[in-house]
């Protein structure tokens, strides 16, 4: 793993970025790292961009809440709907996904690759690095439209950046901490909220507000990780817990909202939306909210 040092604070919007981190050690370097911040971090986005795609701000072909294909003429994809039937108003107020994650693409390959155990630690470290960039830049850059598209007429977020961050727990309990929260927790520093996995809990695969429980956040305003969204169940069922647990307002960001392999050809892959560094799904929102 590449070692984090600390230095003086870094302002994220909204939160703050406490570290730096050190690039792999090239070979040649006799084992040395270099420091590196944020134009180096965005440099790492940068290199990414032309194999990358992510969600066009108000594209009307999107699910509004997870920004999939949504099928014609609807305003959610069918999974997003179901979630809204049973549950309205106890979900994420807003859902926003950094990228897509098309099946069988880097990106994809990479966001499973940072925790699998079947990886070599330099390449989990690796894929690590990129991930870590890719969430440290969004939240830096685009925080802010986050903030502004969840507090829009509609939604029930309250003006203001998330007063905690959270992290949807893996379906399989494994022990120790989250590899998404191992990855961003030194750079973050807002307050870590828990979720914890109930018992028997990763048979369910539907939404299920008794599929995790969070420690208490009387009216906090929580900034919900994960780092990929499939139905969204896991995702949303957290958003549940959180809201159980009193948060007044939960924002879900997620690293790579997946798509089949058929995403190119349904103009969702990299030349057909591409992923701009300067640009998100709720980009300059008016009231793009995850409810009409
Ligand atoms: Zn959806
Ligand atoms: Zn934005």
């Amino acid at each position: 793993m590449p070692v984090v040092l600390m230095k003086p604070r870094q302002n994220v919007r909204g939160f703050t970025y406490r570290g730096i981190v050190l690039e792999d050690a090239p070979a040649w370097s006799g084992g040395r790292r270099r420091p590196v911040g944020w134009p180096e971090l965005r440099a790492i986005v940068q290199a990414q961009q032309p194999v990358l795609s992510a969600p066009e701000p108000g594209c009307v072909r999107l699910c509004a809440v997870c920004r999939g294909p949504s099928g014609a003429g609807s305003y959610r994809c069918f999974q997003c709907d179901l979630h809204e039937q049973s549950a309205a108003g106890s979900l994420a107020d807003l859902v926003v996904p950094v990228a897509y994650a098309i099946k069988g693409a880097p990106h994809a390959r990479r966001l499973w690759q940072y925790k699998s155990p079947r990886m070599s630690q330099a390449a989990a470290a690796g894929a690590g690095v990129i991930l870590r960039a890719m969430l440290l830049v969004f939240l830096r850059d685009h925080g802010s439209c986050l903030w502004q598209a969840a507090g829009a007429p509609g939604g029930t977020h309250v003006a203001g950046r998330p007063t905690h961050v959270a992290v949807v727990p893996t379906a399989r309990g494994r022990p120790g901490e989250h590899p998404l929260r191992a990855l961003v927790h030194g750079y973050l520093a807002a307050p870590w909220t828990g979720l914890t996995a109930r018992p028997g809990g990763e048979q369910v695969r539907d939404l299920d507000p008794e599929r995790f429980t969070a420690g208490p956040v009387p009216g906090a305003r929580v900034l919900l990780v994960d780092d990929t969204w499939t139905t969204g169940s896991s995702a949303q069922s957290a958003a549940m817990a959180l809201r159980a647990a009193g948060a007044r307002s939960v924002i879900t960001v997620v690293l790579g909202r997946h798509l089949g392999g058929a995403a190119d050809e349904a103009g969702l892959g990299p030349a057909g939306m591409p992923f701009r560094l300067g640009s998100c799904a709720v980009h300059q929102a008016r009231a793009v909210g995850s409810r009409p």
